[in-house]
């Protein structure tokens, strides 16, 4: 079983109720086990800014599957969720996104799936997330609560749980 952190986003649609489908999916498709959830922030947008702002979160699973048979699973998701990779623009206006953040303490560095996530150390929109569930854990050698330190969290706000 690996322990794994995948990052949620999105900023089309009913995004909260995607991830609540997308997390359920997620665990029934890849045979896991949900560790912890974050709570859902909503984030500026990042990448192209003349777009509305994003929600964002953050889980941990452990599963079965290896790194690619996750990715692969992932994408049908995003799919599933409306996301249509043809018609978009690369960090554009999204349903679903969902990044593999660390699979154990696994380094790959392919471009279909490089591991840690390689941009994950920029983005407080990811880092903010990952304190609520591992602000302690090595990640490539740093911890988010370290990573964090260095960035601004300007715009980024947690929302309240849903009932
Ligand atoms: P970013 O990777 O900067 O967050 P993005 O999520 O918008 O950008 P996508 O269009 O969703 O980018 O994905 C582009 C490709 O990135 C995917 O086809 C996937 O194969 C590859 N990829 C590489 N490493 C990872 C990873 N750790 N998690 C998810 N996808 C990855
Ligand atoms: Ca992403
Ligand atoms: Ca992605």
């Amino acid at each position: 079983m690996a322990n794994v952190l995948i990052a949620l986003g999105g900023n089309v649609g009913d995004v909260r109720a995607t991830f609540q489908k997308a997390i359920a999916n997620i665990c029934g498709m890849t045979q896991a086990a949900l560790l912890a959830r974050s709570a859902d922030y909503t984030t500026p947008p990042w990448g192209h800014e003349q777009q509305d702002s994003f929600i964002n979160a953050c889980i941990a699973i452990e599963t079965p599957l290896d790194p690619h048979a996750l990715l692969f699973v992932l994408h049908k998701i995003e799919k599933k969720f409306g996301r249509d990779r043809a018609k978009e623009q690369r960090w554009g206006p999204r349903t679903l996104d969902l990044d593999i953040i660390a699979y154990d303490d696994v380094r790959l560095d392919k471009p279909e799936l490089t591991l840690p996530h390689p941009r994950l150390f920029e983005r407080a929109f990811v880092l903010v997330p990952l304190m609520d569930i591992a602000p302690d854990r090595p990640i490539g050698g740093r911890t988010p609560r370290e990573a964090l330190a260095a960035l601004s969290t300007e715009g980024i706000k947690r929302l309240e749980d849903r009932t």
